[in-house]
């Protein structure tokens, strides 16, 4: 089958998650398995946040940049950290297809569960398929999508933008 055909399949067969169930993209984000990153906003780990022996000096110096430590909240570490990474789609639409990630999902496994609170990841993502597409040398154009649930095409519960490129666009989509 076509590899658009197949993408469907899999949009079908996939069970959109109601809960925190993990899916392939942690483990790109985790880098457990092999990804082409296109673009990552900052390496600044949570994690190592809270587990290095320079904690304390991290403490420091993120509470003289942001004055805020003491009441961190998931929008305001997205916004210290900037946690967004991109990616080369394993199966490309056109020469350059790239996705854009949150890497901390906070319940967005799809566009259709975003909430006032995400509103500040959402801009960010297509921020950054702005940036991305631009970083590709895109210039005359691309396609940006978010595909949603089963009618959407939707393959993987973790939101995603994706960025087309490369090749001329059709209207509308199939
Ligand atoms: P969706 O169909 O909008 O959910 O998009 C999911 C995308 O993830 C598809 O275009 C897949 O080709 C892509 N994908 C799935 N697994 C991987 C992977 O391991 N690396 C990179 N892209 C992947």
């Amino acid at each position: 089958s076509t590899p658009m055909a197949s993408e469907k399949e899999a949009a079908l067969a996939a069970t959109p998650p109601d809960s925190d169930s993990p899916t392939i993209f942690d483990k790109i984000i985790k880098k457990e398995i092999p990804s082409t990153v296109v673009y990552e906003d900052d390496k600044f780990q949570w994690k190592f946040f809270i587990h290095t022996r320079t904690r304390a000096a991290c403490l420091f110096l993120y509470f003289l940049e942001s004055r805020l430590f003491l009441h961190v909240n998931m929008p305001t570490v997205q916004k210290i950290f900037k946690c967004v990474l991109a990616f080369r789609d394993i199966q490309p639409q056109g020469p350059t297809h790239i996705l854009v990630i949150p890497k901390v999902r906070d319940g967005l496994t799809g566009l259709s569960k975003a909430e006032e609170r995400h509103i500040d990841i959402l801009g960010r993502l297509l921020y950054t398929a702005k940036l991305v597409a631009k970083q590709e040398g895109l210039d005359d154009g691309y396609r940006v999508v978010i595909n949603d649930g089963p009618k959407g095409c939707q393959s993987v519960y973790h939101i995603h933008v994706h960025v087309i490129g490369g090749r001329q666009m059709n209207w509308p989509p199939g």
